[in-house]
């Protein structure tokens, strides 16, 4: 049986260890939770003094408590460093268990203070017990009392009872301490992102960016600096001396902040003057820095910039400053970035519109449904209608739309590819003015819409038509005298006596000669203007290749010789086929291409036509050594009136060689040509081989 004073003593020491949990289980905050172990020993246990140490898991201490008589003292970690690492409780946490010292002086493991000097309180007597949670060490309790032998192995069992309640309360106390600090740090995220997001212009999202900075660390200063290239410039800056951070560079790499922005982790200086790593660069005039962080700013996983934080007003950087600055530079990255992105957006924006109010060309730009939503000042100014009654009408009531170009809902505008037409304009004064329109979809203040540019022709077709009047004219006018000059030359010839017809005849070659010219150019234009209304070649027959070469030859041998130029045939042994042509038009078109090569050569020069068969083609070829054509300008001499020597003495109209093409493709050849500017050109063009068929009934036919 237990004897009485023993069941007693379990009884008491039972009801102590129940008071004990029940006051520690309501107490969640570290500190009430440390201080009530501490009361609770000192009451029970007795002693004069109590500390607690707290560790985390680490084994770093992250709290400490002492508490004399009735008052506590907070000390920091720093100072129980020592304690920890070579004193008391630093052997009770190696080796897991409570000791007693019954005479501290006597014991190395008590490291000397001030108040142990023998005339202060001198020796002590202490019990040191660790603090177990679930098998892991939370914590050291210390009780010291200042006379020796004051405490018993009893008492020592008593504190470790009460160390071993204490011990789940801490642990419970600092899990909550940590997860009310990570729901701090998350709601402080949390706020910054709504915050920052909240705008996307650029100096709005840096202060935003800042401001949650200096609101969740309560910093003097707080500044912001971009990647730029190989520096980092600092663009904005809030709190005392912001003004003099503004503008600031630092070389990648160099300084705190150079280096946050390269290595992309942040760093707390918590004591700026005893830190060696801090330069020259890091220091902003003005600002006297005693602590400062200093996190990077990332998008993407990419380091864009740094945000410092400098001299936090409660002197000391709170644990989880860096935390809480890393999420908002993770944040204020994105944000910076879509801000960038967004700048970049109204950028172009703002220069498709600059491009698009400045344009020499009217442009209008219309919804999908045709209704105009905006006009440039050429538009205005063509149309005569104003910018706001201009976005009152359609489409279809400025222009007469080419519904098979655009599709009766525009789907052909659909693709990306540019539709134009000819079409008439319709002035606000309803006169209609012809109009070359190009319509494609394009992106108008980030709205898919079409762009409509419409020029005005006016003067294109009065030139046209003033053309085709002069066509017309030569047609009616020239055409029939032409032919009774001629008529009438063949009659002087054969009524001029036999002695005088030599002189005379000369004379009269002349004339020939350029009424022959005068002839070629009227069929020619005739021929263009027929051709071009899309008649198809009608005096088509078979003609001896050679004999029409030798013919044309013979009409230009006087302007050839005129220039002292040498003509050379390039010509197959074997005898070339004959033909399927017009002989006139086709005549013309050797005539053309010579005189061409001729009129762009120097005098003196070589001008060589070639032939030959090419399967069911013959290929005309008319080399030259003279100005040659730019390649740019090589599309285009095909074209009615392109002169390329427009300014030079030879003249001409710019016809010949459209009737050439028209001539060519009329047979179904090709025509084309080969220049090199300065060196010359060469004319190729393809006529068709006379058929077996063709040729049969054309014997027949003679
Ligand atoms: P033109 O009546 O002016 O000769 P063409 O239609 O025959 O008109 O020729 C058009 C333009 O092409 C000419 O003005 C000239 O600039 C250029 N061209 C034609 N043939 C030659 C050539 N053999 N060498 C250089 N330029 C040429």
């Amino acid at each position: 049986m237990t004897p009485p004073e023993e069941s007693d003593r379990t009884k008491a020491l039972l009801e102590l260890l129940f008071h004990v949990s029940r006051e520690l289980a309501t107490a969640l905050d570290l500190r009430t939770v440390l201080q009530r172990v501490m009361y609770e020993a000192l009451q029970n246990v007795g002693g004069e003094r109590c500390s607690i140490v707290v560790l985390d898991d680490s084994g770093k201490a992250v709290d400490a408590t002492i508490v004399y008589g009735k008052q506590i003292h907070e000390h920091t970690t720093q100072q129980m460093r020592d304690t920890m690492e070579r004193g008391l409780a630093g052997w009770v946490i190696t080796n897991r268990k409570g000791v007693y010292i019954p005479d501290t002086s006597k014991d190395d493991r008590w490291l000397m203070r001030p108040d142990d000097a023998e005339e202060r309180a001198g020796t002590k007597s202490a019990i040191c017990v660790p603090l177990l949670a679930r098998e892991k060490m939370v914590g050291v309790l210390t009780l010291v009392h200042t006379m020796t032998d004051a405490f018993s192995t009893e008492q020592l069992d008593l504190m470790q009872a009460i160390a071993d309640q204490a011990g789940i309360a801490v642990l419970n106390a600092r899990l909550y301490t940590e997860s009310q600090r990570q729901a701090r740090v998350m709601t402080a995220l949390a706020e910054g992102a709504a915050a920052m997001n909240a705008s996307l212009r650029m100096d709005d999202v840096y202060q935003r960016v800042l401001i949650q900075a200096m609101q969740a660390l309560q910093v003097e200063t707080v500044a912001l600096g971009m990647i730029e290239g190989e520096k980092l410039v600092f663009h904005a800056a809030a709190g005392q001396n912001a003004g003099d951070v503004i503008g600031r560079t630092i070389e990648l790499g160099k300084g705190i902040a150079g280096m946050v922005s390269r290595e992309g982790r942040g760093v707390v200086i918590a004591d700026v003057g005893e830190e060696k790593q801090i330069s020259e660069e890091d220091k902003f005039g003005g600002i006297e820095m005693r602590a400062l962080l200093v996190a990077p700013i990332q998008s993407q996983g990419r380091v864009i910039g740094v945000i410092e934080a400098i001299n936090p007003v409660s002197k000391t950087f709170d644990p989880d400053a860096l935390l809480v600055m890393t999420g908002i530079g993770g944040l204020a990255g994105t944000t910076i970035q879509n801000a960038q992105l967004f700048e970049r957006l109204q950028a172009a924006h703002k220069r498709y519109r600059d491009l698009f109010e400045e344009s020499i060309d009217p442009i209008v730009i219309t919804d999908w449904d045709g209704r105009i939503i905006e006009a440039n000042r050429q538009a205005s100014l063509l149309s005569e209608y104003s910018r706001e009654e201009l976005q009152n009408l359609s489409i279809d009531q400025l222009h007469e739309v080419n519904w098979n170009k655009t599709g009766m809902e525009f789907e052909a505008l659909r693709g990306d590819v540019m539709h134009s037409y000819e079409s008439s304009l319709h002035k606000k004064d309803e006169v209609h003015i012809p109009a070359e329109v190009h319509a494609r979809r394009v992106e108008f203040d980030s709205t898919d819409s079409i762009q409509w540019i419409l020029r005005d022709i006016t003067e294109r077709k009065e030139l046209d038509s003033l053309r085709e009047d002069l066509t017309s004219m030569i047609y009616h006018d020239l055409r029939s005298p032409l032919a009774n000059i001629v008529s009438s030359l063949d009659v002087i010839t054969y009524m001029v006596p036999e002695a005088e017809r030599e002189t005379v005849q000369t004379i009269l070659k002349i004339a020939e000669n350029s009424t022959d010219r005068i002839q070629r150019l009227v069929s020619s234009l005739l021929d263009v203007s027929r051709l071009e209304s899309g008649q198809p070649v009608a005096d088509q027959t078979v003609v001896d290749t050679l004999s029409l070469v030798r013919r044309a030859l013979k009409d230009v041998e006087p302007s050839i010789n005129g220039r002292r130029q040498t003509l050379v045939e390039a010509l197959p042994k074997k005898k070339l086929p004959s033909i399927w042509v017009d002989e006139d038009m086709a005549r013309r078109v050797l005539i053309n291409l010579v005189e061409n090569s001729s009129k762009y050569s120097p005098s003196d020069g070589t001008i060589i036509l070639g032939a030959r068969t090419e399967g069911s083609w013959v290929h005309f070829w008319i080399e030259d050594k003279g100005s040659g054509i730019p390649p740019s300008e090589q599309d285009h001499i095909f074209d009615k009136f392109t002169r390329l020597h427009g300014r030079t003495k030879s003249g001409g109209l710019g016809l010949g060689l459209a009737f050439c093409r028209l001539a060519v493709q009329g047979h179904g050849g090709r025509i084309w040509v080969e220049s090199d500017t300065g060196k010359g050109s060469t004319f190729h063009f393809t006529f068709p081989v006379a058929t077996k068929e063709q040729v049969a009934r054309n014997t027949h036919a003679d």
